[in-house]
């Protein structure tokens, strides 16, 4: 065969999974320099997973809860010798457990799964096997995108074609607390170019001056449902709009749906959906009643289903927010990959805990940065 030939079918093979379409043998016989048609002879991936739980820095404070831990489950896909890696972060206000998340990975059947190639199929059947459970779901989703991306060589931003140059600035949350406390992590995000601040309590206005009386950043605000009025919503949006405020996350709950649609036409500062976005069917309800969405792997079941999230979003012309939970670099890495299709990004759940396990896609000058690892470009430490 010649070199000519084998480049076409290694270009041919990588084109095929870059539409994350079911990828066949094919492209998996080629992507190894072997150039053959016929089945690779993987067979079914051994499943794995364990409880981790993550110790958050700070007491971390939204307008419905406060915590200091998370629990996650780390699930690991293995065959040919490689491993995939995959988490399920699981704040508990969104439903799910370690024992949820166990008791659904348990009922994963891997010999139903012969080719790993045939992503589509095995996510599809893997997401019937119980309603929910989207965490659990994005855990084994990654693992088996970090497998398949580890097998072609390839990090996933270059399969999905894009540039790791256009990967947007990161914003560093800080929580609802005392002036005192909000001062001390305004100084700890002193490497964020951007800071996104959670509102919705009684002290919103102390909370936004308090931060600009120590710094200029810009700021993105998160209200998680917090205002119920449309017109105090309204009136908020117009005072932060003055004080430097890049857009306003889910201000209302996302019931209010007539109100949302209202406060969107009329408010200077962009609106964007969190509460409201779960799965992708939710993209195209969120049209029209807000500017923008934000996407998170563990609510949307992970890398497959979050990149179509995106592409559906911004050919509807809405504004993309990548966002996360407190995760350890494995999930944070796995979002990072499609980073450069957002516009904005939320990816510091790594940076928020003491007891990281995975060594991925970094933060630099406020920037989501990523390297040349393939799959989801992680190395599990120690
Ligand atoms: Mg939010």
């Amino acid at each position: 065969m010649t070199s000519d030939r084998r480049s076409f079918l290694k270009h041919g093979a990588l084109a095929a999974a870059a539409a994350t379409t079911a990828a066949t043998a094919t492209s998996c016989g080629s992507m190894t320099g072997a150039a053959s048609l016929t089945r690779h002879p993987t067979g079914p991936l051994t499943l794995r997973f364990y409880p981790y739980t993550l110790q958050l820095k700070h007491v971390f404070t939204i307008a419905t809860s406060s915590r200091t831990t998370t629990p996650t489950m780390m699930v690991e896909l293995e065959g040919d010798g490689v491993v995939g890696y995959g988490e399920a972060s699981m704040p508990p206000y969104l439903g799910e457990s370690q024992e949820t998340a166990q008791a659904f990975l348990s009922k994963i059947d891997m010999r139903r799964y012969p080719d790993p190639w045939l992503v589509g199929d095995i996510l599809a059947d893997v997401d019937a096997l119980a309603p929910d459970n989207r965490a659990a779901k994005a855990a084994f989703d990654i693992a088996l995108h970090d497998w398949l991306g580890k097998q072609m060589g390839q990090p996933w931003h270059r399969i999905w074609g894009l540039d790791p140059a256009k990967t947007p600035v990161t914003s560093f949350t800080i929580g609802i607390d005392t002036p005192e406390v909000v001062r001390q992590k305004v100084k700890e995000a002193d490497i964020y170019k951007v800071l996104k601040v959670k509102l919705g309590r009684d002290n919103d206005k102390e909370m936004i001056e308090t931060i600009r009386s120590v710094t200029q950043k810009p700021i993105r605000v998160d209200v998680n449902q917090g205002w119920k009025d449309r017109s105090l919503a309204l009136s908020m949006c117009e005072w932060l709009a003055g004080r430097g405020v890049e857009f306003v996350e889910q201000p209302m709950p996302k019931e209010q749906i007539d109100d949302l649609a209202w406060l969107t036409e009329k408010s200077p500062l962009p609106i964007v959906a969190d509460e409201a976005i779960t799965r992708l069917e939710d993209v195209r309800k969120a049209y029209g009643v807000y500017d923008g969405i934000n996407v998170k792997l563990m609510k949307c079941t992970g890398m497959r289903e979050g990149h179509r999230m995106i592409s559906l979003a911004k050919a509807l012309g809405m504004k993309v927010m990548l966002g996360c939970m407190t995760e350890t670099s494995c999930a944070i890495s796995a979002a990072a990959q499609m980073s450069p299709m957002a516009d904005w990004a939320d990816l510091d759940g790594a940076v928020l805990i003491g007891n990281d396990l995975f060594d991925g896609a970094t933060i630099v000058d406020g920037k989501v940065t990523l390297d040349d690892r393939p799959g989801i470009g992680v190395r599990k430490l120690a």
